[in-house]
């Protein structure tokens, strides 16, 4: 329905061609940039861990802070024993080690893993985050490193369709795109606030869509698989189609150019070595 991988792959690029240029490019790279992020989270750091004094700092020294929502499987879940594992806590193991840093995973809602990046308090967010326009306002993202598609789902059964659903009561994760979108105004493609609910989590929409508070769920088609598939006994079912497109890309507090430098340069090394694919297909092709 919609498509704004054009804009997200354009701001990506604009972004880390002002993250080379250095010198006065790009005013939105600038200002936040170079004041000292939220005083009280920014302890001298640590310069990267065994590299070549390679000049990035971080939140705790040795570590590399990660902020996340495990609620978004196969990227981000809890074992069970309560340990997150999923892809972005692999990519980003693996990205800290290349870094000589310690993965330490900062487990908060949605809008808080945003925040906590946005406010120096963790290193990176990763949890599936598709990278806006909005939020390329408040923070930087490193090349994008999946697409993200939104799906909807219903029961079986339904009238639900593609077409109609500004007719029903949808169902999505407070703060995500899929939110953000469908809320919007019927001008600017949504359905309208009073045609959406907000849940704290996927999967709490999910059980409003099988107890029928909500007609239909918008949600990433990943977690919108497992969900699914976990609720086998309530006959729900993906609408055939997409409903957006976007890029998921990892987040760093605004104009920290030398840790994205590092990160995104350690993303790179994992996609070109099979590293980053290896991880994917370890959680796509498992179930
Ligand atoms: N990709 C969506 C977003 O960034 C949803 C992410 C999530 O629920 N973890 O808003």
């Amino acid at each position: 329905m919609k498509k704004i991988l054009a804009l997200a792959m354009a701001a990506a690029m604009s972004l880390s061609l002002a993250a080379c240029g250095g010198g006065n490019g790009a005013a939105s790279s600038k200002p936040a940039a170079s004041n000292p992020p939220a005083a009280s989270s920014t302890p001298s750091g640590s310069t990267g861990g065994g590299t070549q004094g390679s000049g990035f700092t971080t939140v705790e020294p040795g570590k590399l802070h990660m902020s996340t929502n495990a609620e978004f499987p196969p990227y981000e879940m809890l074992d069970d024993s309560g340990n997150p594992i999923g892809i972005d806590v692999e990519v980003a193991a693996a990205i800290a080690e290349k870094l000589g840093l310690e993965l330490v995973v900062d487990n908060m809602g949605f809008d808080a893993a945003l925040l906590a990046v946005q406010n120096g308090q963790s290193d990176i967010a990763m949890a599936g985050i598709t990278v806006t326009e909005d939020r390329l306002a408040k923070m930087d993202f490193t090349d994008s490193y999946a697409t993200g598609v939104q799906v909807v789902i219903v029961k079986e059964g339904s009238d639900v369709t593609m077409d109609n659903l500004g007719d029903y009561m949808i169902g999505t994760q407070l703060g995500t795109t899929g939110y953000i979108y469908a809320s919007d105004t019927p001008e600017n493609g949504g359905y309208g606030e009073d045609h959406v609910i907000g849940f704290e989590t996927g999967a709490v929409a999910v059980q409003a869509l099988v107890s029928g508070q909500v007609d239909a769920v918008i949600i990433d088609n990943l977690p919108a698989q497992e969900y699914v598939k976990a609720n086998a006994a309530n006959n729900l079912t993906l609408l055939e189609g997409t409903w957006v497109e976007e890029d998921y890309a990892i987040a760093l507090q605004k104009g920290n150019v030398s840790l994205m430098e590092a990160v995104n340069g350690a993303l790179n090394e994992l996609k070109a070595d099979g590293t980053f694919q290896n991880i994917v297909d370890k959680y796509i092709t498992a179930g």
